[in-house]
């Protein structure tokens, strides 16, 4: 059994990725794809454990997407893709590197935004909060309400935090067309991870998987933990439809997403065979 979709402390999980690799092969996964979010610094880590553990890594990456879908449970629906086999020192991995000093730059922009609407925050402050990893709006929140500028962390988003709101700075993401491309030209696979955060009915999830498929979209996750089995015989025929690969992943955060199994998701709800990893090989 293998896991296509797994988190470390590069993005916001909880083990390392040395740590990650081992505890694949301590449950005994033959590979497991590293997909942190928007960066690949976990990577050459990772890479570096495959060996002596005898878990095969696959260098992957799970990209946030541009995209205004319906909401889902109540947030905007969100896209994020998933690439795997990428080579290092890529055309994405740099692009994704770019974005994310961007980001930081962002979180400085914002606190002066703040600043200058009187608020007394610093990015020290604010970075404490996300306890080494990516700071994003979140721990923005959390700096207000702690410092009392708001009653709780949905104020802070509605007055200064959201998109248009007063400390807001953009967030700057690749369009699917853009990342397509990026992973077309680095040789590696894209697969639509979690369809369900789309919120999109079948039909309109059906043409949208018709263009990306023509930009070189792979997959699809089929197998994932918050998927019901109704939901998996839907996607199941959408990917047949469309001729692409059903893959599968846990999504693994370690004790950042509770209740969660490495290579078993809720329960054990998820079970993604090796010849998923190999049939996406074959579309490389
Ligand atoms: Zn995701
Ligand atoms: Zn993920």
């Amino acid at each position: 059994m293998i896991d296509l979709h797994t988190h470390t402390t590069a993005s916001d999980g909880t083990l390392s990725p040395r740590q990650l690799v081992q505890a694949a092969a301590a449950v005994g996964l033959s590979a497991i794809a590293v997909t942190d979010h928007d960066t690949t610094a976990g990577l050459e880590e990772a890479l570096d454990e495959a060996g002596p553990s005898g878990v095969r890594v696959v260098p992957g990456v799970e990209i946030s997407i541009e995209f205004r879908g319906p909401r889902v449970g109540g947030r905007p629906g969100w896209l994020h893709l998933l690439a795997y086999f990428l080579p290092a020192g890529g055309l994405l991995a740099g692009k994704l590197e770019r974005l994310q000093r961007w980001r930081r730059e962002r979180n400085g922009l914002m606190v002066e935004k703040l600043r200058r609407l009187g608020m007394d925050i610093t990015l020290e402050q604010v970075a404490a909060l996300s306890g080494g990893g990516q700071v994003g709006r979140p721990h923005f929140a959390r700096a207000l309400l702690e410092a009392g500028y708001v009653d709780n962390l949905q104020q802070a988003f509605d007055r200064y935090l959201k998109k248009g709101a007063a400390a807001y700075v953009d967030k700057q993401r690749l369009t699917i067309d853009q990342a397509l491309q990026l992973v077309r030209e680095d040789g590696a696979v894209a697969v639509l991870a979690h369809p369900f955060s789309l919120g999109l009915g079948d039909e309109e999830l059906s043409e949208r998987l018709a263009r990306w498929r023509w930009l070189g979209l792979a997959g699809m996750e089929v197998e994932y933990p918050e998927h019901d089995s109704d939901l998996r015989r839907r996607l199941h025929r959408l990917a047949a439809h469309h001729q692409l690969v059903a893959t599968g992943g846990s999504d693994f955060h370690g004790t950042n997403k509770d209740g969660i199994e490495l290579g078993r998701g809720h329960d054990g709800n998820i079970s993604v065979p090796d010849e998923v990893l190999a049939e996406l090989e074959r579309r490389r």
